[in-house]
């Protein structure tokens, strides 16, 4: 049992400020900025913090250049500033990270258009780097010619290459230590998360919200907790938890799937790539370097159903491989070479569509008809996130306690106290006091399955094949038996497999 658990019994006894329910970027930044505020929340989520779409983003915190293209230059502004937040307040879990994306001088990816749109780009966000440490700098863009563009990836289609437009944007690698950071922080300071535990239902007072009954998918027991506030945020399954609690909200959430793969193959450099395969209405693609390795997405699907673990069709997964392949037309990249398919639902401008919604989505459910106390919530990336949050606790709570917010710092430490592990760690290689530190998150950062420890409080879960390998060893740090141990190791290969981790699929490597 982790000290999470046994706070069930303390949680019972309190009443909240806030009941927040669904513990991806969205709650956890509302637990963060709540905490902030002098307001107790309870935060429950159904599975493992930050286990469902926010575990499968590309990793980039985006400043909101594309939004220049729209000139929508409010959520270009919101993108800069919260890029900025990122970058400032995680120096060493956050970095700058250069994009590439080469010029044929077709339609309006022309050298001369870029270079206004770059210019623009940096002059808007001027003060993008205000208090933000030297090495997490965002610098300025701009037009490369084509020899450098060819130097970094000459592998890319040349005939006709004009140049490429150069830019810098903001790279999470480890976005699920940061989530934790957070949590532990509003854990610090007022909040109590737990996890594994479903919110089922609402409690009313005639129209008066006044709790929710959730499920502790451990122990099986049913238990109530008490707030006049419930805030559902619960990203793709916001939508059926407001129409349960209240009715349903179409703008809630209109369902599409992106999905980003990483292969078991070398980065192409340091730089990010921006790929448009040459056929007719192809869409751009970004290659971006992850551990030494090569992370591409996204593919963006219309999608018309909530599901738990959406995975895109084998049609679309196929012809992305072949549209990367075309893009660079000696990489034959090939399916086999899939370690992890990252899949999540994204809220859809339009139902039945692939284009992302713009803007978040948030519902008084009072204004409708509907229980006094009841918020739901969507939202469209994490970097924009923590605004999110402050927008919805600005709609809920006194503008005395808004505006009276303290200061809450995020402790810098040690890759190995992050629990940032080399993308090919070898335990018997690694001197370090590796088992204390892993011991000590078993017991204190709400640990509770083998997948938690290995895949959110710690980066070893990146390299399927690594982690399966250790699994056995890491399971010795828990107080498991032998029965309990082999159950923990089954589900995280049935993790892999739902995945894609083309080896178990297989059977073709040593796991
Ligand atoms: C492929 C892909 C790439 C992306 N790339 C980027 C990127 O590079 N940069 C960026 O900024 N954004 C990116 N995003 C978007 C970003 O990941 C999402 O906007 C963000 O993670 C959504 O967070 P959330 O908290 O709303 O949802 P989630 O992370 O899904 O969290 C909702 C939580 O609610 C829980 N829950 C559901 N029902 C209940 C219940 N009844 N009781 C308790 N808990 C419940 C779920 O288990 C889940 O953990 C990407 C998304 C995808 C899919």
């Amino acid at each position: 049992m982790t000290k999470i658990r046994k706070s069930i019994e303390s949680a019972l006894k309190k009443e909240y400020d806030a009941i927040i329910i669904g513990g991806g970027y969205y709650g956890v930044m509302l637990a963060y900025e709540a905490a902030r505020r002098g307001i107790k929340t309870l935060l429950l989520e159904k599975n493992d913090f930050g286990s469902a779409t926010s575990f499968n983003s590309l990793r980039i915190i985006h400043g909101g250049l594309r939004y220049l293209q729209s000139l929508d230059l409010h959520r270009f502004k919101e993108s800069v500033a919260e890029r900025k937040w990122f970058l400032k307040n995680f120096p060493k879990l956050t970095e700058p990270i250069a994009c590439i994306m080469p010029l044929y001088n077709k339609g309006v990816k022309r050298t001369s258009i870029l270079k206004i749109a770059l210019k623009l780009n940096d002059t808007l966000s001027f003060s993008r780097n205000k208090n933000v440490n030297n090495e997490n700098r965002i610098n300025s863009g701009k037009v490369v010619p084509a020899n450098e563009v060819r130097k970094l990836f000459p592998d890319i289609y040349l005939n006709g290459l004009a140049g490429g437009a150069l830019w810098y944007d903001g790279s999470i690698p480890d976005s699920q230590i940061v989530l934790m950071e957070i949590l532990k922080t509003s854990a610090n300071n007022g909040c109590t998360p737990i996890n594994y535990m479903e919110v089922k239902d609402i409690l009313k007072n005639g129209d008066k919200i006044s709790g929710v009954v959730a499920l502790d998918s451990e122990s099986g027991n049913e238990y109530k907790f008490k707030s006049n506030i419930v805030i559902n945020a619960t990203g793709p399954w916001s939508r059926t938890l407001a129409q349960y609690f209240h009715k349903d909200f179409k703008n809630l959430f209109k369902y599409s799937i992106a999905t980003n793969v990483l292969f078991d193959r070398k980065q192409l450099s340091s730089y990010a790539l921006a790929v448009t395969p040459p056929k007719k209405d192809a869409r751009t693609y970004f290659i971006r370097p992850w551990k030494g390795k090569f992370l591409a997405g996204t593919i963006h699907e219309p999608w018309n159903k909530l599901s738990e673990f959406p995975m895109p069709t084998e049609k679309s997964l196929s012809d992305f491989i072949d549209d990367l392949n075309l893009s660079l037309p000696n990489l034959n990249l090939k399916r086999s070479e899939i370690l992890q398919i990252y899949s999540g639902l994204l809220p859809a401008k339009y139902e039945g569509d692939d284009e992302l919604a713009v803007r978040e989505v948030i519902i008084n459910h009072k204004k409708y008809g509907g229980p006094d106390g009841l918020y739901s919530l969507s939202g469209v990336k994490l970097t924009t996130s923590r605004l999110v949050a402050e927008k919805v606790l600005s709609a809920i709570f006194d503008k005395n306690i808004i505006n009276s917010v303290k200061k809450l710092t995020f402790p810098v430490s040690s890759d190995l106290e992050y629990g940032r592990f080399d993308f090919d760690w070898n335990p018997e290689k690694d001197k370090r006091n590796w088992q204390d530190v892993l011991k000590y998150k078993i017991e204190n950062e709400y640990v509770v399955h083998l997948s938690d420890l290995l895949l959110r409080r710690t980066t070893i879960g990146d390299n399927p094949g690594n982690a399966l390998n250790v699994a056995r060893e890491i399971c010795k740090l828990f107080e498991w038996n032998s029965e309990e141990e082999l159950a923990e190791i089954e589900k995280l290969k049935d993790y892999y497999k739902k995945r894609g981790y083309q080896k178990l699929i297989n059977k073709e490597g040593k796991v």
